[in-house]
């Protein structure tokens, strides 16, 4: 028999226990006839399925007058209350929220972080999730979910690279998970971000996007079938690291021209700072912000919307060769560069126009991201896939039942 073949009991009901959870989260109240209906699982399956959801509190019994009049059907419904933790490190800085599975904040946090190093950042993360964990006496979470920038193992939260803090080979899922307890998603940032796009923002009911990240670095995020793209245990989607210049300067990677080079904030800022102290004319002080950059390209500040410009070109150019690759129905795009959209949004399309096949390209759609400044998104997404493959429904589960 082929190895192939051989399905695990246990993923097995994974499988079908996720197959009636969806169906309850997306178009209940849905009664269990409708349900076996909809999902082609026996009658008894389903009973026993819904049973077990019930026992947990992942679904409630709803009583509603059926469309034809008459007697009242039971029909179920998922439960939203559930409180999830989740925490986006970011450079220097680390947010935390609480939200429900609605997407709805509860309560939400900053802190600044001092830490450059794995040995630092270790306790001093533990330290800020344990008083936030804590101060959630009532509503404990039923999981915990960190994003970072980085290079991660998505399948067992196992971080192989991330720069600012000098993670490596770092096992952070496994850390955290010991620590508090909970059930632990750790992903990369910007994948989760696309993740959250499709589930709570621009591109739901949109099978196939890309979303794109321009803040310190360039990065994107695929979603394929509406699941992120991605290997078992291996990142990918780095088009910051795509050579666009082969005569450009030297990345932090090593090579030369990279977009990141040409289309980052901190690149851009380093453009506009050497043409001003060149001489170039501007209203941009050497001070201003990225914000203020953005702002005066799309007031047609001559220099301002000359870089903009230039690096949205190296952007699209980019991007045509993902549209030749992966034909998506929509791109998103993230971060500050959006405040000059109307240019922005314009270099792509022509970028795309003349280098992506038309016919993938006439088809196209580049919209600005939902989220922009919400980083603890990633994480509820991160959280809400496994609700929705039934990993975490089975963890549940299984708690409740010891
Ligand atoms: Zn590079």
């Amino acid at each position: 028999m082929d190895t192939k073949q051989v399905v695990n009991i246990d993923q097995v009901k994974q499988i079908n226990m996720a197959a009636v959870y969806r169906l309850i989260d997306k178009l209940g109240p849905i009664s269990r006839v409708q349900i076996a209906q909809s999902s082609q699982l026996a009658g008894a399956s389903i009973t026993k399925i819904t049973r077990q959801l019930l026992e947990a509190g992942l679904i409630a019994e709803v009583s509603q007058q059926q469309s034809t009049g008459g007697r009242r059907a039971t029909s179920l419904m998922s439960r939203p209350h559930f409180r999830l933790a989740t925490v986006r490190l970011g450079r220097g800085i680390l947010d935390l929220a609480m939200y429900d599975l609605t997407g709805q904040v509860h309560q939400k946090e900053s802190h600044t972080l001092g830490a450059q190093t794995q040995e630092q950042l270790l306790p001093e993360l533990i330290d800020y999730i344990g008083t936030f964990l804590e101060k959630q006496h009532k509503n404990k979470p039923i999981a915990l979910a960190l994003t970072l920038s980085g290079l991660v193992s998505p399948s067992n939260g196992f971080v192989i690279y991330a720069p600012y803090y000098e993670l490596k080979q770092c096992p952070l899922g496994q850390i955290l998970e010991q620590q508090f307890k909970l059930p632990t998603y750790v992903g990369n940032d910007t994948r989760a971000m696309a993740l959250a796009e499709h589930y709570f923002g621009q591109s739901v009911d949109i099978s196939d996007s890309v979303l794109v990240s321009v803040h310190h670095g360039t990065s994107a995020g695929i979603i394929i079938d509406g699941q992120v793209f991605m290997h078992r245990n291996r990142d990918l989607a780095e088009i910051g690291h795509i050579q666009v210049d082969p005569l450009g300067e030297r990345c932090h990677c090593g090579n030369i021209g990279c977009l990141e080079t040409i289309c980052s904030n901190p690149a851009l800022l380093a453009r506009a700072r050497k043409l001003l102290s060149q001489g170039s004319i501007s209203k941009l002080k050497p001070t201003d912000s990225i914000e203020v950059l953005y702002q005066l390209a799309a007031q047609a500040d001559e220099l301002c919307e000359m870089l903009v410009r230039q690096a949205a070109r190296a952007l699209g150019k980019t991007l045509a060769s993902v549209v030749n690759l992966l034909n998506p129905q929509v791109i998103l795009i993230s971060g500050e560069i959006c405040l000059a959209q109307a240019i922005v949004f314009e270099e792509i399309h022509k970028s795309i126009s003349h280098q992506a096949l038309s016919s993938f390209a006439q088809q196209l759609e580049i919209r600005a991201a939902h989220y922009q400044n919400n980083p603890t998104v990633g994480g509820l997404a991160l959280i809400k896939r496994a609700m929705l493959n039934g990993e975490l429904l089975m963890q549940i589960i299984e708690q409740h039942s010891h």
